[in-house]
């Protein structure tokens, strides 16, 4: 029986410099599709997609040292125009993605990403690291990479595209297995640490052999990581996996993280927020929209949520001088 929590597991390869990340989104993940409206439900491969993007975003989220929103996004030139996973520091997680028009048929319910986002090869992926508390004029960081290798071989699946990623712009060696369906979103990353740490190895002391020795060590562990199906991530327990793959190596596990100090899923939206785009929007247009009906309805895209803003709301929208929205009652 699978394990029912939502859990990140962490570990690292005892005297090696590898470490490698086990996350299993299953109540969380589930969360985010039961929210969609009923008559919005992604087709199942666009739940896939996304459900490996949120694994993906929580693995880098957790692999990073940084104070700030991991922001995992498909720009696609194919049915899928946009998929967006973001995770917060706190690994609190939301997704979701706009599709025009109709996929291709399929009977795993997976497909590969040249007929999703990259039909006419102009799909991209981004990978945005937004500062929690971003200085006025401060841009977040952003890297972008194209769904094609060097060779500009198209990239099937979003776990090379990442790999191609982590390895451009970070110079880290990185083995990623992705995998999700409507109950369970799951990766495994497995990552060489970067070769100037201090830690176990031998600082700069470092000879020719003792490097070929490390590459071979990270090489093995990636090699058995990547003999990982879908179906047995999907289905197997944390401990299962790890076991069944890494049985020969000397691993230090960390304790789960689950429960809200694990994944969950977290929206950021807010009637604050949608009274600023409201004001952004201008007084006139806000005042047209309001002739044609009693109420604007603003939905959240990722969780569901409706706000609702009347004649009375609109007007305190624009006469306000703090920066309090009308309705809101439970600010700071
Ligand atoms: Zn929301």
């Amino acid at each position: 029986m699978n394990e029912m929590t939502t859990e990140l597991h962490k570990f690292l390869f005892d005297g090696l410099p590898v470490r490698g990340m086990l996350v299993r989104l299953t109540d969380s993940w589930q969360e985010v599709l039961r929210r969609r409206d009923a008559s919005e439900t992604f087709e199942e491969p666009v739940r896939q997609l996304l459900g490996e993007m949120a694994a993906a975003g929580v693995l880098m989220q957790s692999n990073i040292q940084f104070n700030g929103a991991v922001v995992l996004q498909i720009f696609g030139d194919g049915p899928v125009k946009v998929a967006v996973a973001e995770v917060q520091p706190d690994l609190g997680f939301r997704a979701t993605a706009k599709v025009v028009g109709e996929l291709p048929s399929t009977d795993s319910g997976h497909l590969p990403l040249d007929v999703m986002v990259n039909v006419g090869g102009e799909g991209r992926c981004a990978i945005t690291l937004d500062p929690q508390n971003r200085m006025p004029g401060q841009q977040p960081y952003q890297g972008v990479v194209p769904l094609h290798g060097d060779k500009r071989e198209p990239l099937l699946q979003l776990s090379e595209v990442l790999e191609h990623y982590m390895l451009q712009s970070e110079q880290l060696d990185t083995k990623l297995i992705l995998a999700a369906n409507d109950s369970i979103a799951a990766g495994l990353l497995i990552q060489r640490l970067p070769m100037e740490g201090t830690g176990n190895l031998a600082g700069g002391q470092r000879s020719d052999e003792d490097e070929i020795g490390l590459n071979e060590a990270y090489n093995r562990i990636a090699y058995l990581a990547a003999t990982l199906t879908r179906e047995e991530l999907l289905t197997l327990d944390a401990d299962t996996i790890l076991r069944r793959l890494f049985w020969e190596e000397d691993i230090i596990r960390f304790d789960p993280m689950k429960g809200l100090e694990g994944p969950h899923f977290a929206c950021t939206c807010s009637r604050e927020r949608v009274g600023t785009m409201l004001r952004n929007l201008g007084r006139e247009e806000v005042e047209s929209i309001l002739t044609e009906q009693a109420q604007i309805d603003v939905g959240c895209e990722f969780c569901g949520e409706h706000y609702r803003f009347d004649a009375v709301d609109a007007a305190e929208l624009f006469t306000e001088t703090t920066d309090h929205p009308p309705g809101s009652k439970s600010l700071q």
